[in-house]
């Protein structure tokens, strides 16, 4: 969230943030509903003073045993009128605070002057690349097909057991995806973030301090007749961790979670259906970091955590390539965003596998999360987060880029510690 003085100064970059990330709101209209409340508000409080003073005069009048005159009977009369003319006036506030409210929950992050222009992924731009994509000499087969030859994933029975979208992974599957996150987590560890384990079932409140809602709301699945949510990310919880708190952020706080992540992918209908890439269950190492709000030092936060996820790639043995998210493509609550893109070779394409953001002072002014500049004043922390790893999706390209003809897979040397010594996954034939 904005601070509405700042959003009145910058009122033409709100908006084009607004229509750039295709989003329904007018800054002029929350303007006016700005204006409206605060002249409301005014005129509550001057009535409220008024009557409080015509009260008095009763009761000043009654104490000194004063018959009931005419001027005690007008001001009975004044504060019935007042009364009457506040609740008029209570109302109308009520609902421009409302409305001002609901126009606020909508105006999106602008982004960074550095973020490219765009409507859609489409127009991401590459800034880097790592390794080549694999050249084979045999027919390969997708991660799909390479999962049932191990016995490791079993999509119909996930089906049958929760809907589409579902799956099981079994034995070396199991010992991949496990690999996998604590490779992460080591990495992430050794780079001075702090584990944290997190509630995934969260409120409301967090959902929307943290910029999940009121959009995307429809992506989250609630617990029925509860306001209580399965959050899609622990950054949901990592970053409300502080929430309402004033931070010592001398040094950057840097904590991650590994937790299971529910989505709805609602919207998605039809979008890779086939096997693990989008599904509605699945784990992921996060990185969320709470920094003060010195453009500066965020800036260099997101390379640096943006980095240590390159780094897990490098250390999978998988090409991969950053791309700077357009506008377009964003969230409301981003500054800016880099993806990072595995090489899939059953997609011939790269693939999302990371999302790397800067959201500067969005989460932290939403979820009341302060710092104490130099001069003692308070100020709201920047927050940033990147994922370290989401699993099943990054078996996606382990499977795929790492098969040899017999359908055997070749095992990164720094994955071989998290599997028992094994360099190689044989199939089950
Ligand atoms: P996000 O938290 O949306 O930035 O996503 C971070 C990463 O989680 C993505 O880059 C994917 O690797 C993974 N991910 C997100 N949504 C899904 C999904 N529905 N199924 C599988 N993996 C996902």
């Amino acid at each position: 969230m904005l601070d509405v003085r700042w959003i009145r100064e910058h009122r033409e970059a709100v908006q084009l943030a607004a229509d750039a990330k295709k989003i329904g709101v007018s800054v002029a209209e929350l303007l006016l509903w700005d204006d409206r409340r605060r002249e409301l508000l005014k005129q509550a409080e001057d009535l409220r003073r008024r009557k409080n003073e015509s009260t008095k005069m009763i009761a000043e009048s009654s104490r000194s045993g004063e018959r009931l005159n005419e001027s005690v009977d007008h001001s009975k009369m004044q504060v019935r009128r007042w009364n009457e003319a506040l609740k008029e006036t209570e109302k109308a506030l009520d609902k421009a605070q409302r409305e001002f409210d609901r126009l606020m929950g909508l105006i999106p992050n602008v982004p960074s002057p550095d973020t490219p222009p765009g409507d859609s992924d489409a127009d991401n731009v590459e800034l880097r690349k790592h390794g080549a994509p694999p050249s084979f000499d045999f027919q390969t087969r997708d991660h799909v097909e390479l999962g049932l030859m191990h016995g490791m994933l079993d999509i119909p029975r996930g089906v049958k057991v929760g809907g589409s979208r579902s799956y099981f992974l079994r034995g070396p599957g199991v010992m991949l995806h496990r690999a996998v996150q604590q490779l992460a987590l080591d990495l992430v560890m050794e780079a001075g973030f702090q584990p944290v384990e997190v509630p995934m079932l969260v409120r409301g409140e967090q959902m929307w301090n943290t910029g999940f809602f009121p959009l995307g709301a429809d992506q989250a699945y609630q617990i029925h007749g509860e306001d209580l949510w399965l959050a899609g990310t622990s950054e949901v919880p990592l970053i409300s961790f502080f929430q309402n708190e004033i931070v010592d952020v001398s040094e950057p706080i840097k904590l991650a979670a590994v937790s299971t992540c529910f989505r709805n992918e609602v919207g998605s209908a039809g979008r890779d259906v086939r096997g693990l890439y989008r599904v509605h269950q699945f784990s992921k190492v996060e990185m969320v970091v709470v920094c003060r709000p010195d453009p500066a030092v965020s800036e260099s936060l997101h390379q640096e955590i943006t980095r240590h996820a390159e780094r897990l790639l490098e250390l999978l043995e998988l090409p991969y390539r950053v791309m700077a998210v357009c506008a377009g493509d964003m969230s409301q609550k981003t500054y800016k965003q880099y993806d990072i893109e595995t090489w899939m070779p059953s997609r011939g394409a790269y693939g999302e596998t990371h999302s790397s953001s800067n959201l500067h002072g969005f989460q932290a002014r939403r979820s009341n999360i302060r710092c104490r500049n130099e001069a003692g004043k308070l100020e709201y922390c920047h927050t940033l987060n990147n994922t370290a790893v989401a699993s099943p999706r990054i078996l996606i390209p382990l499977l795929e880029n790492h098969q040899r003809e017999d359908g055997s897979i070749h095992i990164p040397q720094a994955l071989r510690k998290y599997m028992a010594g094994m360099d190689i996954l044989k199939p089950n034939l």
